[in-house]
């Protein structure tokens, strides 16, 4: 029998960025006992590398924003692919969940008149991100760490017990869900400081463990990043929506080498940077596509008056949705217009004084001269394409964020549906906000309402602890793998094979590839033992990455047409036929004991409620639906 540190919870967090956190705080209001589990650092996960903000209609710096106008946008910039209850709840509920975060102590960035600022970022018609300088994501984390601290000291005081509602596990990998029945029975892990194992039993789990960009080769994304909540949920049972919509960032670092793909802040631009190629021209005027049309200054005297007059003029073109300024740069630079390491040109220099710049980019300032040897107060960036989030991800309701599992959640990152094809930036951390909250209260609920607990079987555990394990016992037929040559691998061919453009031929080559390394895992080997062993973690991490990749590649073979995060090169334009469709994965055990079969089937939409509808004008949604579609909106019936 497996030796197992065994704990009882209420409810098992998997996650302790933005979303988790919020999770956990939700679901210990409602008395319940919560362990958070992460495995970085408590304080480490991926949203405190946030930078340019949390988009929330609060009004501040322009009274004409509201949930109407953030939903539209939303919708926009996912190209009417979300899930619009989803769009609708976050555009609604973000400026509360900003407020909120003060009353937990955050202390965002002031307008002259006291009120919280908010700044530009691209596709929001209004300055709409609240934000501290460009460390945003570390003010959310550091105020729900406190938050999190005071609770437990009201513990204390009620039960002599700090951790008696909220115990952190950090340096802790969940690798395996456990149902009963169907329903979730517990979480299996294991200590990455001694290899020994753990498990949660708890009747409710809420995934909130983020992206998958480790996928790729060159991403923004730390190395926790490698798909692990999507692959937890597949296994056990639950689906997962839009996985052929991966976003990448317009502007990534791309010199040294070594810092290849790092984030620069979407935020240069909505405070003045543009972008430009070797002739020293703004390119992105070229690239304002037809459905943006009209929305976009078409001259840049407009554009530059945008910045102090947004009433009387239209928005930068440089600040069109991360995918189309994504696209424009990828053809700038095929066209031999790019910079010379493969990137275009970022210029915030002789846009802002050097002052202001340092003042509000700081950690841009500091990251291009630490990391690039580049002052950006006196000359431009070199900034290119960047493998930055993920829209697909777990198919959740969006009122409770349960998945079609019983008794498991998500939120954050690792759901999918909010965003539809392609994210807005500030989008993430108010999306963290509104559906980390809505998961807690979401398995709190479940747990209250549930009459007896599933149990966790022995022979579950005896086989999580068998996969687990399986690394240091592979199959001696003389065939030995390495898990850092399979990981390179599989980024590289993600990268060059299912990257931001991509076309059938070529993801057929990557599905190929991902068949082959899909039986080399099983021969994967490390060396050592259990104690803080990176090769190991690696091997473990490796079956998600592979799971997720093959859901990537077949949606976007799958997906005939182009739209947002999904740029087919033989099928350009969008297709309204395909609006409405949900491509759906879904694990089948198979004939390959490490990495299930993936399964793709396809899912209308559900119809756009008509008050919603009734917020766009017809002419606009003509751009995206069919006509049948919109039989029921009043303009096609005058
Ligand atoms: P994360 O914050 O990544 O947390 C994931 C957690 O899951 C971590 O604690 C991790 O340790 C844990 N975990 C993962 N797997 C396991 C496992 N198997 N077992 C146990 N624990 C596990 N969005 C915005 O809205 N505005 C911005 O300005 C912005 N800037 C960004 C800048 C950068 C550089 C990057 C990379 C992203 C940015 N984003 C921004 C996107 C946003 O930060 C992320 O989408 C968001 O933080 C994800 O939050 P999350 O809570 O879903 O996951």
């Amino acid at each position: 029998m497996t030796e197992v540190e065994r704990l009882n919870y209420d409810v098992v967090v998997i996650g302790a960025g933005g979303a988790g956190l919020r999770a956990v705080i939700e679901a210990r209001e409602r008395g319940f006992s919560v362990a958070v589990v992460c495995k970085s650092l408590f304080g480490k996960a991926h949203t405190v590398m946030a930078e340019g903000g949390c988009a929330a209609s609060m009004g501040n710096a322009n009274s004409n924003d509201n949930w109407q106008v953030h939903f539209r946008d939303t919708m926009r910039g996912g190209k009417f692919l979300n899930n619009w209850r989803m769009a609708e709840l976050h555009a609604r509920e973000a400026p509360d969940r900003v407020w909120e975060l003060e009353t937990y102590g955050a202390l965002f960035d002031r307008t002259a008149d006291g009120r919280i600022s908010q700044r530009n970022f691209g596709g929001h018609t209004y300055p709409r991100l609240a934000h501290v300088g460009d460390r945003t994501g570390l003010e959310l984390i550091r105020t729900m760490q406190q938050k999190i601290v005071s609770l437990q000291q009201e513990d204390f005081k009620e039960t002599g017990d700090y951790e008696a509602r909220i115990k952190v596990f950090a340096e802790c990998t969940i690798t395996e869900l456990l149902t009963e029945d169907g329903r979730i029975s517990g979480a299996f892990g294991y200590w990455r400081e001694s290899g020994r194992f753990i498990l949660f039993e708890s009747p409710a789990v809420v995934l909130a463990t983020g992206g998958i960009g480790k996928s790729f080769k060159v991403t923004s994304n730390s190395w926790e990043y490698t798909g692990d909540g999507h692959a937890l949920a597949l296994r056990a049972g639950a689906k997962l929506i839009n996985m052929e919509f991966v976003q990448f960032h317009p502007t990534g670092m791309v010199w040294p080498p070594s810092v290849k793909g790092i984030l620069v802040t979407e935020g240069v631009r909505g405070d003045g940077g543009v972008l430009k190629n070797t002739e020293d021209k703004r390119f992105m005027f070229e690239y304002v596509p037809e459905v943006f049309k009209g929305q976009y200054a078409d001259s840049e005297e407009e554009a530059d008056r945008w910045y102090a007059d947004a009433d009387n003029n239209r928005r930068t073109p440089d600040l069109l949705p991360r995918d189309e300024v994504a696209r424009a740069i990828n053809s700038e630079v095929k066209a031999g217009r790019g910079s010379p390491h493969g990137g275009v040109f970022l210029d915030i220099a002789s846009r802002l004084p050097a002052e202001e710049i340092r003042k509000r980019l700081p950690s841009m300032y500091h990251q291009f001269k630490e990391l690039a040897d580049v002052d950006i107060t006196k000359e431009p960036m070199e900034v290119g394409p960047t493998c930055h989030y993920v829209m697909g991800g777990i198919e959740v309701d969006p009122d409770t964020a349960s998945s079609s599992v019983p008794g498991l959640f998500a939120a954050g990152e690792c759901s999918g549906g909010m965003h539809g094809s392609n994210r807005l930036g500030g989008n993430s951390l108010s999306d963290l906000l509104v559906f980390g909250r809505r998961a807690g209260l979401g398995a709190a609920s479940y747990v209250a309402e549930l009459k007896e607990r599933p149990k966790v079987s022995q022979s579950d555990v005896d086989a999580a602890a068998a996969m687990a394990l399986a690394p240091f016992d592979p199959p001696g037929d003389g065939v030995e793998e390495n898990p850092y040559s399979l990981h390179t691998e599989l980024q590289q061919s993600m990268n060059d094979l299912v990257g931001i453009i991509r076309k059938a031929e070529e993801i057929e080559r990557a599905l190929e590839k991902l068949g082959e390394l899909r039986e080399r895992i099983k021969r994967v080997t490390v060396e050592g033992h259990r104690q803080f062993n990176p090769g190991w973690h690696l091997a473990v991490d490796l079956r998600n990455m592979l799971m997720v990749s093959e859901c990537v590649a077949r949606a976007a073979l799958t997906r005939t047409e182009s739209r947002g995060g999904h740029t087919r090169d033989d099928h350009p334009g969008m297709d309204p036929q395909w609006r409405n469709k949900l491509l759906v994965c879904s694990a089948t055990p198979g004939d390959n004991p490490v990495v299930p079969d993936i399964g793709i089937e396809v899912k209308a939409q559900l119809p756009l409620r008509q008050d919603l509808l009734e917020l766009f004008e017809l002419s606009e949604l003509g751009k995206y639906y069919t006509d049948e579609e919109l039989t029921s909106h009043p303009g096609s019936q005058v």
